[in-house]
């Protein structure tokens, strides 16, 4: 809209709204719509409805149509006085045609001075809001006005900020709200009939009070039972279920999910297609921290010296650091084993599953024999897998991700690491400290773009500390083989660089396991980022398949995919008698780059893109007696507030040990503690969690009460006069 018609559209709803308020108070209408005088004043109105009907008809109109535009309170009370004045019939036609056009005047007021400013304030956050009214807004209204758990006026005004058309919002606020009218209306005609208190409790006032209580219920069980029925027609349900639950996947997400519905003595089978314990344990979390620890030990063997060692230098056998990371898979392994699950009542079946309905899935073993088991859910735990993007040549000349790096039993040479997130920082460092010569490719302008700009540009400093070409900013557009050397050509600008190497390894993210095993036939709609859409329960489309994990974002960590699976299975199982929202309040997480990054809430980039007020404080780990003994004497702790308040927003540290020392400030976030109870709590001397409380010493410093300090130092000085 044009600024100037803007400003006239709020010059004049402004007037409205300012008349409308004098008005209301000039006649003290806030007291007149009350039970109460509506009661007493029945008999004026329906004298009024008989002497001049027409007239009646239209001031009640449009004093309605008022209303509703300027979302005033009283909405109920004019749709009994509608009953009492006017009968059901012909009450109900008039509540019914005003409340949505003064719902319409309401919506094309928010769409016309909202929208635009609130669009630009929270676009990217609006988008999948937008998505979703796209597709299903229609029945979101329709279950809006059905069932009223929001105010009309908030429907009316937030409606108006969807792209939803007019036309149809009204159309589906007419229809939706007409039953509900109806019911009110009803209510009202009895209420008229009402002389003495004992009416009250005559049967027709009863069941009309009775109706509206139950009224939201039934529609909301309506519009639940037509939406399954929409999505299960074309299936058919089976008349008896082998199991309770069926899980997809034995990685952190099914696992969890398995052992949870075993635990509450449910029928659950596991099914796995590979490897159990899934991505982390064998290709992801496990294997990549025993080679940093083993990259860290080449590090620590080069600053010897500086701790009063010489002749430390060390030679990596790069074959035994290999032989070290599966023996530290082999050790977990066990956590995860058929055995242990088979110990904990599930039954595991190694296999490739496929969902052939809603109710059953199909297994395919190792031999090639199948197994049919109907079940009342299922819970999808399929993981991701690396997305390799489409390079000209790449596929030609060959390269490695996060799945095949482990098979390497000879250090490269020279290594190229494509991208530059937490899995290609992690990698890119460690090998360049057992000796690769390494080169990191990264189209962004900088590392790790998740978290804050001074958080990159310590972990670029860190990695090119370790020999670390870092290409930031760089794309790689293809891929060749020159006189039988391997290249890789990036382009910066209109510069065009070739990075000779011998090994390639792709990093550059991981795409959800989606295709192959029955979604696209249960047509199950994926995310704009190619995750299986969930609602806030982790239900799919079929409220009884369920999704967790990497297949189901939006994070892609072990420890949020076993958060999702108590939801998920504890739903699946008990959703019944109660459903739970999944809860991401507070999610952590940590790239073990060294120095290692740790992130919890908000970063400084995104309360500043959301607009959310905060504070920034700051603690140099620089500074910390235990940091400076260890040798590690580098990063910071940054803690976000509530303006004035100790209320924590987020936090990132970069540090030593970061991932572990964040587990405070995750604690203190899940339970509301701020940071005077971080202050308050006495940390062991000298460690590195001391971070903390040094950090909110800051903060305490800079929020000292100044006037009573004041105070404090004259008292002082009159003590030592
Ligand atoms: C190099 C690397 C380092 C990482 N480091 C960390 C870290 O430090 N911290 C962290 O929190 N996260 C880390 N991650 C991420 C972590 O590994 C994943 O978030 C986690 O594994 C997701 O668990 P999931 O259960 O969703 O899926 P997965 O662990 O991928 O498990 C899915 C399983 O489903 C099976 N499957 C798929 N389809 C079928 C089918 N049709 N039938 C039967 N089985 C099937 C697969 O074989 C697989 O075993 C890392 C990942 C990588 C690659």
């Amino acid at each position: 809209m044009r600024p100037a018609v803007k400003t006239a559209v709020w010059l004049g709803v402004g007037i409205a709204l300012a008349g409308a308020i004098a008005l209301y108070r000039h006649y003290d209408v806030g007291h007149l719509l009350t039970l109460e005088n509506l009661k007493q004043s029945r008999g004026t109105l329906a004298a009024a409805y008989q002497s001049r009907p027409w007239a009646t008809l239209g001031v009640f109109f449009a004093i309605y149509v008022a209303a509703a535009a300027l979302s005033f309170p009283g909405a109920l009370i004019l749709t009994l006085a509608a009953g009492a004045m006017f009968g059901l019939w012909v009450g109900l036609m008039v509540v019914s045609f005003a409340s949505s056009l003064g719902a319409l005047l309401a919506f094309l007021s928010a769409r016309y001075l909202l929208r635009d400013d609130v669009e630009a304030r929270f676009g990217k956050l609006l988008a999948p809001i937008y998505e979703g009214v796209r597709k299903d807004g229609v029945l979101y209204l329709l279950t809006l006005r059905l069932v009223p758990i929001f105010p009309f006026w908030m429907v009316n005004l937030l409606m108006g900020l969807t792209p939803m058309g007019a036309g149809r919002f009204y159309g589906v606020s007419q229809i939706g709200m007409l039953v509900g009218t109806a019911v009110y209306v009803n209510a009202g005609t009895q209420l008229a009939a009402v002389r003495s208190p004992a009416d009250i409790l005559s049967p027709a006032l009863l069941g009309s009070f009775v109706l509206l209580g139950i009224f939201p219920l039934l529609a909301k069980a309506g519009v639940a039972w037509l939406q399954a029925r929409k999505v299960y027609a074309k299936w058919q349900k089976p008349a008896h279920f082998d199991r309770n639950l069926v899980v997809i996947g034995a990685g952190a997400g099914g696992l969890v999910s398995a052992y949870i519905a075993s635990a509450v003595k449910a029928s659950v089978t596991l099914v796995e297609g590979h490897k159990m314990g899934g991505d982390c344990l064998n290709y992801g979390c496990v294997p990549s921290k025993a080679l940093i620890r083993s990259a860290k030990l080449a590090k620590e063997l080069q600053k010897a010296e500086s701790l009063g060692f010489t002749g430390t230098q060390g030679t990596v056998d790069f074959a035994a650091v290999m032989r070290r990371v599966h023996q530290v898979i082999a050790d977990i392994e066990p956590h995860d084993s058929v055995e242990r699950y088979t110990k904990l009542g599930v039954d595991v079946v190694q296999g490739h599953a496929r969902i052939t309905n809603p109710w059953t899935v199909e297994i395919t073993r190792p031999d090639g024999s199948t197994q049919l088991l109907t079940t009342r859910n299922i819970v999808i735990a399929t993981g991701a897998s690396p997305f390799v993007p489409p390079i000209p040549g790449l596929a030609e000349v060959g390269y490695l991700t996060s799945d095949t790096v482990w098979g390497l039993t000879e250090l490269p040479k020279r290594l190229v690491v494509l991208g530059g997130g937490p899995i290609g920082c992690e990698l890119a460092q460690s090998f360049a400290r057992l000796g690769a010569h390494t080169t990191q490719v990264e189209m962004a302008a900088r590392v790790m773009v998740r978290e804050d700009t001074e958080v990159s540009d310590l972990i670029a400093a860190s990695l090119r500390a370790d020999g670390v070409q870092l290409l930031t900013g760089h794309q790689a557009v293809r891929a060749e083989v020159v006189e039988g050397e391997k290249r890789l050509i990036v382009r910066s600008g209109d510069v065009e660089t070739a990075i000779a190497f011998d090994v390639l390894l792709c990093a550059v993210g991981r795409s959800p396991r989606v295709a192959g095993f029955g979604l696209e036939e249960l047509g199950l709609p994926l995310t704009p980022r190619k995750t299986i859409e969930t609602n806030a329960y982790l239900q799919t489309l079929y409220p009884n398949i369920y999704a967790v994990g990497d297949v189901a974002g939006p994070y892609q960590f072990t420890h949020t995919a076993a958060h999702q699976a108590w939801y998920a299975a504890v739903n699946a199982l008990f959703g019944r008698v109660k459903k739970f929202r999944v809860d991401y309040s507070v999610i952590p997480w940590a790239t073990f780059t060294d120095p290692e990054v740790a992130r919890v809430g908000l970063s400084e980039a995104e309360a500043t893109e959301q607009g959310v007020p905060f504070e920034v404080t700051r603690y140099g780990i620089d500074d910390l007696d235990r940091a400076i003994a260890d040798g590690s004497a580098h990063g910071f702790v940054k803690v976000l507030t509530v303006p004035g308040k100790d209320k924590i927003l987020g936090v990132t540290i970069v540090g030593t040990h970061a991932g572990d020392l964040l587990a405070e400030y995750v604690l203190a976030m899940k339970h509301g503690l701020g940071l005077n109870k971080i202050l308050g709590t006495i940390h062991t001397y000298p460690t590195l969690a001391e971070a903390n409380k040094y950090a909110a010493g800051e903060w305490k410093r800079a929020h000292a009460p100044q006037r009573l300090l004041r105070w404090a130092q004259r008292f002082h000085a009159w003590e030592r006069s």
